[in-house]
């Protein structure tokens, strides 16, 4: 199996974190989430993480230089030897400017960002498709796990209603701040060549690109 060196980018709601969690079944690869990392170094008190857990307290947001600090340390672990998956990261053109140096420095290079670009109506239609039963708790979906009778629980009868979290507003929202601070980023990366785009594709067919382009 050939060791890859990979971004993933993609909106919420893109089909990002199902993918990568296909492949990883299929090669070895370390999966590295800065959410993970920053929840981890924090846990065990590391000079970056107690001061991330600071900044995190006063309301602030994590610098750039100690999330890329923290994605050196993390990159230069053995299991990133045989290839990883940075999932999430970078998000600013800025990071990605760090990121290259990082990489540089490790004597790593980038094989290929994947860019998983659905149309915003698709994305929407995904992040507002959650139905919740407000007696009971459980949870359906108006795309892949409709409940027996419309807008009621197959459980408990209740009834079945959309939560905030999952509500157009909440959910374009959500695309707006993915885009204004990712596009950016997007268009760096297209400017590289090393962009691979998936448009719109099923998981299988996703999957196959993947195969197909880089293992
Ligand atoms: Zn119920």
């Amino acid at each position: 199996m050939k060791k890859k060196n990979l971004i993933f980018v993609g909106a919420p709601g893109s089909g990002k974190g199902t993918i990568s969690g296909m492949l990883l079944k299929e090669v070895t690869l370390a999966h590295i989430s800065t959410g993970d990392i920053l929840r981890d170094e924090i846990k065990r008190g590391t000079p970056l993480g107690v001061q991330a857990s600071e900044i995190m307290k006063s309301g602030g947001l994590v610098s750039d230089d100690i999330v890329v600090g923290m994605v050196r340390e993390r990159l230069a672990k053995d299991d990133c030897k045989n290839g990883f998956i940075l999932d999430g990261f970078p998000r600013t053109v800025n990071q990605a400017e760090l990121l290259g140096k990082v990489l540089a420095d490790l004597g790593m290079e980038l094989d290929a960002v994947i860019f998983f670009n659905v149309p915003d109506q698709v994305l929407l239609e995904r992040l507002t498709s959650r139905l919740t039963c407000k007696a009971c708790g459980a949870v359906f979906n108006k795309l892949s796990m409709k409940p027996q009778v419309e807008g009621v629980c197959d459980k408990c009868q209740g009834e079945l209603i959309q939560r905030a979290d999952d509500s157009l507003e909440t959910a374009t929202n959500r695309l707006k701040v993915f885009y204004a601070q990712t596009q950016a980023v997007i268009d760096y990366y297209r400017a590289s060549g090393k962009m691979i785009e998936l448009n719109n594709l099923t998981s299988e067919q996703s999957m196959d690109v993947l195969k197909k382009e880089l293992f």
